[in-house]
């Protein structure tokens, strides 16, 4: 069998990441015709978008796309490519494993979560208002007319919404996903005490779909909280399920629970496509020195081999991968007891020992 797949390198480290992976994949011995598609910073500057139509035609095309992560300008620039993609190709489920693998350096060493969150709305949708524009003066006024309340004059405004469909479905997923893979709980997270009306649509359609799952258990919990008891006994949770934003501080939470951001992957699932990338993003400051972890990048492949339905690959290189975390001899520098340890070895040494591994 012989799979089209849409590889996004994107910019930082991305490219060498993806590369490791790429490699690390055809060893499985699966044949791959990788459609290599540009986005980013690169691809900005020669084409003036950093998301251009070939390659979101490529991941329709192609339904399943390997990306690796691309630098969103903080404040000014363009908008982030990573929420445009999400958005163009409604990939609603963002489902981002966090387990911890024997013989990482962490307090927690039974850690098995999934964060389930939602992708697509929220207060990242980029509906959002510079102070003393136009919009900003007309939602102002706007705001006092109908709430009485007044938002200082020199205020940007972010809006956050949150849908019933959009929430029941995010919920679904977690749930249809909690299911099929035997897990025993689903934690809805919000801050519904607050957020009256966005939070708490958010839970009401949590509680009613949860009626449909009787046989998987269901709780709830305010991030706050959330955030704490994770840090204290992450091995009480199981799936979690978030809005947009809180997802996506909590991932980067779990991921430091399990050893940190170079072991977190991640997928972007919706009903017509996928796209697997990891949790992290370009870190620039290591871009080009064969430094960084590749991990999260192949257990992102590794959720996209399960994805296609190659369980039996998807194992075997999540295994050599387990394997070569687990000997400790060739790792990158974030795997060693001490950063600065001299025999810490580069991105594509790490994936080369894997490689070995799997033709053992
Ligand atoms: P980052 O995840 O890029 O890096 C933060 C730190 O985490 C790094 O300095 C490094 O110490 C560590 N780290 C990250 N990946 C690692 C790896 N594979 N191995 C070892 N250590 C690793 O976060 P940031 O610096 O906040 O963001 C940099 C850029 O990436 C920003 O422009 C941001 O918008 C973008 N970003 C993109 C994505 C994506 O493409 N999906 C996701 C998150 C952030």
């Amino acid at each position: 069998m012989s799979y089209t797949v849409t590889l996004i390198p994107g910019d930082g480290i991305g490219p060498e990441v993806a590369e490791a992976t790429r490699r690390v994949l055809e060893a499985t011995r699966l044949s791959f015709r990788w459609e290599v598609a540009e986005a980013g910073l690169a691809v900005m500057e020669k084409e003036g978008t950093p998301l251009p139509n070939s390659a979101l035609e490529s991941i329709r095309r192609n339904k399943v796309a390997l990306k690796g992560p691309v630098t969103t300008p903080v404040g000014g620039g363009f908008r982030s490519v990573n929420v445009a993609l999400r958005q163009a190709l409604d990939l609603y489920a963002c489902l981002r494993p966090c387990k911890t693998y024997p013989g990482v350096r962490t307090l927690y060493p039974q850690v098995d979560l999934v964060i389930v969150r939602e992708n697509t709305e929220d207060l990242y949708s980029g509906i959002e208002f510079e102070s003393g524009t136009k919009e900003a003066v007309q939602l102002q006024s706007l705001i006092a007319e109908a709430t009485g309340q007044c938002i200082a004059s020199d205020s940007a405004i972010g809006i956050k919404s949150i849908s019933a469909t959009a929430s029941r479905r995010i919920v679904k997923f977690a749930f249809d996903y909690a299911r099929a893979q035997g897990r025993r709980k689903v934690t809805a997270v919000h801050k519904a005490n607050i957020m009256k009306a966005s939070d708490g649509l958010f839970l009401r359609s949590a509680q009613e779909v949860a009626k449909d799952y009787p046989d998987v258990a269901f709780e709830d919990m305010l991030v706050d909280n959330m955030s704490m008891h994770l840090v204290q006994r992450p091995e009480d949770y199981d799936v979690l399920v978030l809005p947009n934003l809180y997802g996506d501080i909590i991932s980067d939470l779990a991921a430091g629970l399990v050893g940190g951001l170079g072991l977190a992957p991640g997928a972007n699932i919706g009903d017509d496509a996928a796209v697997f990338e990891p949790t992290h993003g370009s870190a620039p400051r290591y871009a080009g020195q064969n430094k960084v972890n590749p991990t999260a990048m192949i257990l992102s492949g590794v959720m996209m081999l399960r994805h296609l339905g190659e369980s039996k690959a998807a194992q075997m290189v999540e295994t050599a991968l387990a394997q070569v975390i687990a000997e400790g001899k060739d790792v990158t520098y974030d795997l060693k007891l001490r950063r600065d340890d001299p025999t810490a070895v580069g991105t594509s040494q790490m994936a080369d020992a894997v490689i070995q591994h799997l033709r053992r």
